[in-house]
């Protein structure tokens, strides 16, 4: 019997019936809505939602960051495994911390997927210190959700701690990354307008085809106009200036092992509990992170720099290797929801001062961080705990 490829757990015949993956994926994360005319058209991604598929418990390996944020640290769970295919979480739901008998257990909700919604819970004891950066960490984990993340379009091949991503260029520059035996960095941030000044990328992207304007959207391009809207939780709007490309110009699509330790984290952004991403539960609504566009991968590297790969001619992969070249770092950029500036830095990666500078701006502990974050799906949980308890 073959499952659908959306993740719910059923038969391909009575779910979404098809092989097509980009298919599955788009259907599942944008809603279009037409207007007079289709240049008009509006696109908008659906909210996370969770989906009532029959629950299901995995046994995996969690990789995560110990992170520091204005809103205090918090367990930024990175990729999460399961034999042979990995996640990227889309949120950071909360941070449950139960003691019981002296082992401190620990529970991660997160949204798996756009659909799945998943709790990873790992005991302290089980962790073993990563190999790459400071403050980011292994675990074996259970991963309780339901249906399938892990057979959905949204999880990704593995091999080890390899994952199979996808480099998507132009015929001649495909022809020079197998010529020159490298990658060659990016100079450009992720909105594609300014130079970055510190460190470059390689990017990478688990789309496995770039069709069309969604897919470029997903990699932070557009191809009509180079405008897209930033949007803050409260409605405010400002209109960015983007990198403009046609979809058809990178009919190369490269598939390529990355070690998942060179991926950089992506930035976050804080929503308030009056944006949740799932619908008001009967417990109420929830604070909670949103890793800030999820299918672009980078690897840092130095400047100008570049990193070489291996290919593997009889299937047509590539191995990105480590090199020297490699720049190590697991800082991000945090903003909060309802932040214009902040969200418009997340975009540019440039440290655009403000008339009012505050305790954020530095990474330093905000009060008004803290007491967003305090709203997360944890005091939900807490407070059933409390009214069982009273
Ligand atoms: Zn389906």
């Amino acid at each position: 019997m073959e499952f659908c490829q959306c993740g719910s757990g059923f038969q391909k015949e009575k779910c979404h019936n098809t092989d097509d993956i980009n298919k599955i994926r788009k259907s599942l994360r944008v809603s279009v809505l037409p207007k007079e005319s289709d240049m008009d058209r509006v696109t908008t991604f659906f909210p996370l939602r969770s989906l009532d598929f029959s629950n299901a418990s995995y046994t995996g390996i969690l990789k995560f960051q110990l992170a520091s944020t204005p809103a205090g640290h918090i367990i930024y769970p990175l990729f999460v495994k399961k034999a042979n295919r990995g996640l990227r979480p889309l949120t950071i739901d909360g941070q449950i911390i139960v003691y019981d008998d002296s082992v401190e257990m620990v529970s991660i909700p997160c949204m798996l997927t756009p659909i799945h919604f998943g709790e990873l819970i790992f005991h302290s004891k089980d962790i073993k210190a990563g190999s790459f950066s400071i403050g980011e960490a292994t675990v074996k984990c259970e991963i309780r959700t339901k249906g399938n993340p892990f057979e959905s379009v949204f999880s990704m091949e593995m091999k080890g701690e390899q994952i199979a991503l996808y480099h998507h260029t132009s015929k001649e520059n495909e022809k020079l990354i197998l010529e020159t035996g490298y990658f060659k960095s990016s100079k450009w941030n992720i909105q594609g307008t300014n130079e970055l000044t510190t460190f470059h990328n390689v990017y990478f992207t688990n789309i496995p085809k770039v069709e069309d304007e969604y897919d470029l959207f997903e990699i932070g391009m557009c191809d009509k106009g180079t405008d897209l809207s930033i949007i803050t939780d409260n409605n405010e709007t400002e209109v960015i200036e983007v990198y403009r490309e046609n979809p058809l110009n990178r009919p190369a699509a490269l598939k390529v092992w990355v070690d998942w330790n060179l991926i950089s984290t992506n930035h976050l952004i804080l929503h308030n509990d009056k944006a949740s991403h799932l619908a008001p539960t009967l417990l109420g609504t929830f604070s909670w992170w949103e890793i800030f566009m999820p299918f672009i991968f980078r690897v840092p590297v130095k400047l100008n720099s570049f990193l070489r790969h291996t290919i593997n001619r009889k299937k047509n992969e590539y191995r990105l290797n480590y090199g020297p070249e490699f720049y190590k770092t697991n800082g991000f950029s945090a903003a909060l929801g309802t932040d214009l500036h902040g969200l418009k830095i997340n975009w540019s990666e440039v440290r655009i001062p403000r008339t009012q500078a505050r305790q954020s701006d530095y990474g330093e502990l905000d009060n008004e961080w803290v007491n967003i974050w305090k709203n997360n799906f944890t005091k939900l949980v807490d407070s059933t705990l409390e009214e069982m308890l009273l």
